[in-house]
């Protein structure tokens, strides 16, 4: 069996000599099958020079390389394209995760599952990052019916075939549990240490909180296969088609009883209903025709992202630029 250890890496280069010593220790220590591969995400400071020095001791280190910061979510859907191994592990590059962690997750895969998930029980970060996390965990959670604690844990542990169907674009790498689920691969989780960040600052503001929940939307539509758009949209102008019409009904019949035909407000509410309840409905149906076609292709909206260029295993034709 082999492992690949996927990293993003966005301006980390105080923590990645030091990343790369624990992370041999463990490999070797467990005589694991291995290679590296480092994602350098556009960074302007000494990554890619670090990075490079670390191939010069170690073969097994594989570099792709950006040309400017697409995300965490490029950096690991482009490392996914390229892994040789039969296992793939991905982890923060700032020390955070711990990688004495891997067997752990090993296990879990053994024990039957297809995804295991960290979960950053004792979490070290500032609160201000922490409580929307909870927040975010508790809701994706609810929505998406699968039951994770922290979805967003940069330490995880993948059956290839999980990788293989995965397409990350935008900031989905933190719902990878969720389109793996719905995949359906059997994900679980393990409680797993995370360290204060030591070096260097975090990428990620409160700004994300807000995304994430569009990102959510985004999910559930875009990769949910059986939510089709015009059910949704088409109970919601059913409803509101119903509403604007009974008046109108109420209306016909006392201008057929002899009584006349008075402008009432509710008469005026009611053509307002149908006509949105007609738009509704043909967003629906649009959204419908679009996502019919588009299935066909792909289930994910895909997006390739320029590499500037890439050293080290492996070699997949289809990522070398
Ligand atoms: N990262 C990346 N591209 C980005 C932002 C972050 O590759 O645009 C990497 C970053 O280098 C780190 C990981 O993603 O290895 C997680 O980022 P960070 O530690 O800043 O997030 P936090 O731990 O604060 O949530
Ligand atoms: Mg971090």
């Amino acid at each position: 069996m082999k492992l690949s250890i996927v990293v993003p890496c966005y301006n980390e280069d105080e923590s990645l000599p030091e990343l790369f010593q624990k992370l041999e220790t463990v490999m070797r220590r467990h005589n694991y099958d291995y290679e590296y591969i480092f994602v350098d995400d556009g960074s302007t400071d000494r990554t890619v020079a670090v990075l490079r020095e670390m191939r010069k001791h170690s073969d097994r280190v594989g570099i792709i390389s950006f040309r400017r910061n697409y995300g965490k979510s490029a950096a690991l859907n482009t490392a996914f394209r390229a892994v040789d191994g039969d296992v793939v592990i991905t982890m923060d590059a700032d020390l955070q995760d711990d990688p004495e962690e891997i067997p752990k997750l090993l296990a879990k895969l053994d024990e039957g599952a297809d995804l295991v998930s960290g979960w950053k029980v004792d979490r070290k970060d500032p609160i201000s990052k922490t409580l929307p996390s909870k927040i975010f965990n508790a809701v994706t959670s609810l929505v998406s019916g699968i039951r994770l604690h922290d979805f967003n844990c940069g330490l995880k542990a993948y059956r290839r075939d999980v990788v293989d169907t995965l397409t990350l674009y935008g900031e989905l790498h933190r719902f990878v549990p969720v389109l793996a689920g719905w995949e359906g691969f059997k994900v679980d989780e393990i409680g797993v240490r995370h360290f204060k960040r030591k070096y260097g600052y975090s990428k990620f503001g409160a700004r994300r909180f807000f995304n994430g929940f569009f990102d959510l939307i985004t999910v559930m539509f875009v990769t949910r296969r059986s939510l089709s758009p015009l059910h949704l949209f088409g109970r919601i102008a059913i409803v509101l088609f119903t509403l604007g019409v009974l008046p109108q009904i109420f209306f016909l019949f006392q201008l057929l009883g002899g009584k006349g035909l008075h402008v009432r407000p509710v008469m005026l509410l009611g053509f307002v209903l149908i006509i949105v309840a007609i738009q509704i409905g043909s967003i629906g149906l649009l959204a419908e025709m679009i996502t019919s076609r588009t299935a066909k292709e792909s289930t994910y909206a895909f997006k390739e992202y320029a590499v500037r260029g890439e050293t080290g295993p492996p070699r997949r034709s289809d990522v070398v630029s």
